[in-house]
């Protein structure tokens, strides 16, 4: 198999599109950049929802574990 390193300049891929894009950017355009940054807080959001209820569920039972004994 052919190795065909080098033929491609260095260069990295826009995080949200995943186009190819120089090296030293993140995202291959502002519109990119916003709907990443969009997403992550969404996702962040989401994984405190997960966290809060995970806490919830660990309380609840500790809690109907007291009340059982
Ligand atoms: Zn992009």
């Amino acid at each position: 198999m052919e190795e065909k390193t080098g033929e491609i300049p260095n260069h990295t891929h826009c995080r949200s599109c995943a186009k190819a894009i120089p090296s030293d950017k993140t995202f291959c355009s502002e519109e990119c950049k916003q709907r990443y940054l969009e997403a992550v807080k969404k996702q962040r959001k989401t994984s405190y929802i997960m966290f809060g209820i995970l806490i919830a569920l660990v309380v609840g039972a500790f809690v109907i574990m007291l009340w059982s004994v």
